[in-house]
């Protein structure tokens, strides 16, 4: 189905797995209890061929596209060297986010090399399904301040601190993620779900001066907010700092086309969520 709001748009938050765990996903699901949660239900995962008809049919143009948070290190590699293959196959449509265990002794080494190989960022880093915290204050501040230098965009699972529990939920809460923002002053932030929220908090002027280094997307919003959410955040923050996300294969454009007409944005404001924030973000 053709949706003439994405034309030209750039989906900047989605997964795609290695066929093998496509195929098979209890052989991850068997050592990844966050994996396991997110993905009881059966054949939810998609493979790239699968993230390009999606993309044609809506007239996306690229995306910034992830594997998975997982825990384990040698799952990592191998999802930043499949994303790579694929990043070769459909060349300037992947916009290709490396994941790192953030607690791995060898990440920060492994920085430079993932910004030199074409990766944009890092991500979607989740502190519930990797096992470390956005509050600490120590050990991997080295990590976070190396993806800064190195200019990568740090994909930041965030949640809500309230409403329903689904599984993927997490701790990743408003009140730690502008926490962890006002640490990293120089990491350029990619917080998904609406950052848990945290933009509906930015008429604290503390909290809004943090909000600068910081995009926000629109990924699984249709299961979270009523549309009219859109509309509040980007009153409160301007839709300079939000880009459209879907989180596919979780939910489709049919159903992110309904949501953002709905949420009453002017066609200037559905430009800039689209087209032209994800040019600011991924192309600057
Ligand atoms: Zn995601």
């Amino acid at each position: 189905m053709e949706h003439r709001l994405f034309a030209g748009a750039t989906d900047s938050h989605v997964h795609i797995f290695p066929q093998r765990i496509v195929s098979n996903p209890e052989v991850v699901a068997s050592r990844d209890p966050w994996f396991a949660a997110c993905h009881a239900r059966k054949g939810t995962l998609r493979g790239p061929a699968d993230l390009i008809e999606m993309m044609d049919s809506a007239g996306i143009v690229r995306a910034g596209c992830t594997v998975w948070p997982f825990a384990d290190p040698v799952l990592c590699d191998e999802a930043n060297e499949f994303l790579l293959g694929v990043a070769r196959d459909y060349p300037g449509r992947i916009l290709p986010f490396a994941i790192l265990q953030p607690n791995d002794p060898s990440a920060v080494a492994k920085i430079r090399t993932l910004a030199a190989r074409g990766f944009v960022g890092i991500g979607e880093l989740n502190q519930d399904a990797q096992g470390w915290s956005l509050d600490d204050t120590g050990e991997l501040a080295p990590f976070f301040e190396e993806m800064a230098a190195a200019g990568l965009i740090c994909n930041l699972h965030c949640s809500e601190p309230v409403g329903h529990m689904y599984p993927g939920k997490g701790t990743a809460t408003p009140d730690r993620v502008w926490r962890f923002a006002g640490r990293f002053p120089g990491l350029r932030l990619l917080c998904s779900h609406l950052g848990g929220g945290l933009p509906f908090f930015a008429s604290m002027p503390e909290v809004r001066e943090s909000l600068s280094h910081i995009f926000f997307d629109t990924s699984a919003l249709p299961f979270l907010y009523t549309p009219r959410a859109l509309q509040m955040a980007s009153n409160l923050i301007g839709t300079g700092r939000m880009v459209y996300g879907s989180d596919f294969p979780l939910l489709g454009p049919a159903r992110y086309n309904a949501y953002l007409v709905e949420a009453g944005l002017s066609p200037e404001e559905l430009q800039d969520i689209l087209v032209n924030n994800p040019a600011t973000l991924f192309l600057d």
